[in-house]
């Protein structure tokens, strides 16, 4: 064990063990419901706001676990780089929330910061393929589609996500695997499935066209279970895994 998680209580980590296994029984059955091979659904542990401590027990948890959880997810790069520090090199990150453009080099000079989830413009792709040039890596990425075209949320509209991979070609150092959506919040989770409905006919039209674009990061707390049935292979998970958010 490592130092860090020496300092949760009893309570607390009997809370995190159950809260896994409840996810962990959930994504199983969707699976199962849909028909779909649990290996191709990877988990992303959302850690913001929840310190490290939390997220290292996690970790050290799931050695016989059968989803696979293999990397967890922050939304700001300041608290990225803080938990990184804490526990240097040890854990795969995803970076999931919107990239200031001024922010990239910290992350591309990570070489355990694994997949940017939120590529959203053009600017943002000609600076993470800058840094990662520099770092002598190659960055991967997603491409982030506001596909309910919601105001308040980042990423391409649907109509312009061909246009930008072809701009995208050139770029050497940055690999796009996907597409990644973030919905609205809904009342009622079923409202979500049309939207992660849409998500999947997208990959398949732009797979059809010739571009390669395997992953599909989508679904959280509220609605992971219709993104499994919906086609999901990345689920970004804060909340049902480490409790609420204080802010
Ligand atoms: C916070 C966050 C999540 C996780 O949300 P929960 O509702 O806590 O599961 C997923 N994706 C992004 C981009 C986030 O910022």
């Amino acid at each position: 064990m490592s130092d860090l998680t020496a300092e949760l209580n009893t309570e607390t980590k009997e809370e995190l063990i159950k809260r896994y296994q409840e996810i962990e029984e959930k994504i199983i059955t969707a699976a199962d419901r849909a028909d779909r091979d649990i290996e191709k659904i990877k988990l992303v542990a959302v850690g913001k706001t929840h310190p490290l401590s939390r997220m290292l027990f996690l970790k050290e948890q799931l050695t016989d676990s059968k989803i696979s959880l293999t990397s967890f997810g922050e939304s700001r790069v300041q608290e990225l780089l803080a938990k990184e520090e804490e526990f240097p090199g040890k854990i795969n990150w995803h970076f999931i929330g919107h990239l200031q453009r001024n922010k990239v080099k910290y992350l591309a000079r990570l070489e355990n910061v694994t997949l940017i989830h939120s590529l959203d413009s053009l600017r943002l792709a000609r600076e993470i393929n800058k840094r990662a040039k520099k770092n002598d890596r190659v960055m991967e990425t997603l491409l982030q589609v506001n596909i309910a075209e919601d105001e308040n949320k980042y990423g391409f509209m649907q109509d312009e996500v061909k246009e930008f991979l072809q701009q995208a070609e050139e770029f050497s150092h940055l690999k796009i695997k996907g597409l990644m959506t973030i919905l609205p919040h809904f009342a009622e989770q079923e409202k979500t499935r049309p939207y992660f409905q849409k998500m999947k006919e997208l990959q398949a039209e732009l797979t059809a066209a010739g571009f390669k674009l395997p992953e599909l990061s989508m679904g959280m707390t509220n609605d992971y279970e219709i993104a499994i049935e919906e086609g999901a292979t990345i689920l970004r998970v804060g909340r049902a895994l480490f409790g609420p958010r204080d802010y």
